[in-house]
């Protein structure tokens, strides 16, 4: 059955879009089908995902307002199985055109409905704030992965995220639980880093993924080449980690070796697919 995973926090920059990117993108290596979709008006993992955001024209706007079919707006990428909804400038006045809209909490949910049998997991991810496309992506999510970034005051907000979690839960989704809690960009070099490690495990105990995401550089490079970093540079200690954590999400440690393994087979070809082939493979 497939699985949509909201990527949420409503503050900024803590990696949300670096995870959402990087976990859709390993998933699709292992030959599973995944669509990523970009909730936030920055258009950070359209982007990300080499697709210029002023080119779209049809984007997670439209889906929104139910002006177009969602299959429409969906985009091949140069990851075979990687398939993306992109966002645009759009996007930034969906949240007041619909204010008095009926159901509008439910415009996502209702637009995935039409496609979910498509994909074994879909990946969305937010803006950072609390409003209405966040609350979009909580009630079309069945889980959601908080990444946590390790910086003083990581668990300021937690506690507001936390309680929406359990108003969505309580009025809009009772299916929506909490996926997991990555600790993103540490460094291992300050004590900071291990006291937040810490304090987050004591907040949200078995949530917390094992995986923690280094701060590391090729992962700030990679989005302004438009790759996601298996396809930038995949033997950064980013990449592994990004691999690594794929293992856990899907429950198989063998996973990062078998991505390995697959990379080393394929080569460029992986690297080197064209869009247009993969356009073919998902028609
Ligand atoms: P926003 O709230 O604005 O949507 P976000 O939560 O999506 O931000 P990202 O865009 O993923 O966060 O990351 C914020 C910045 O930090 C980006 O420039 C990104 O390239 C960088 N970054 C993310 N993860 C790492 C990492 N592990 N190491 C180094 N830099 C990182
Ligand atoms: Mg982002």
């Amino acid at each position: 059955m497939s699985k949509t995973i909201a990527v949420c926090n409503q503050k900024g920059g803590t990696g949300k879009t670096t995870s959402a990117v990087n976990i859709s993108a390993y998933i699709a290596l292992t030959g599973r089908k995944v669509l990523l979709i970009d909730l936030d008006p920055q258009a950070n993992a359209t982007s990300g995902l080499g697709v210029d955001r002023h080119s779209v024209e049809k984007s997670t706007y439209h889906i929104l307002l139910e002006e177009t079919e969602p299959l429409e707006i969906i985009k091949p990428t140069a990851i075979p199985n990687l398939f993306l909804a992109p966002a645009n400038l759009d996007l930034t006045g969906a949240e007041v055109e619909l204010v008095g809209a009926l159901g509008r909490e439910y415009r996502l949910k209702r637009a995935l409905a039409k496609i979910q049998e498509n994909f074994y997991y879909i990946f969305i991810d937010s803006p950072p704030s609390l409003s209405l496309l966040t609350i979009n992506a909580l009630c079309a999510a069945t889980s959601i992965i908080i990444p946590v970034q390790c910086e003083y005051y990581a668990l300021e907000g937690l506690s507001q995220l936390t309680n929406t979690i359990k108003l969505v839960q309580d009025n809009l989704n009772p299916n929506l639980s909490i996926e997991g809690v990555l600790l993103t960009m540490a460094d291992f070099r300050t004590n900071l880093t291990k006291e937040v490690i810490e304090e987050v495990r004591n907040f949200f105990k078995e949530k917390v993924y094992q995986t923690i995401i280094p701060r590391n550089i090729r992962l700030t490079e990679a989005p302004s080449h438009g790759k996601p970093i298996v396809l930038y540079d995949s033997d950064s200690l980013g990449a592994q980690k990004y691999a690594e954590l794929v293992g856990e999400i899907l429950g198989d440690p063998e996973i990062k070796n078998q991505i390995g393994q697959l990379l080393k087979n394929q080569g460029q070809e992986v690297k080197d697919k064209s869009n247009e082939e993969n356009y073919h493979n998902y028609k």
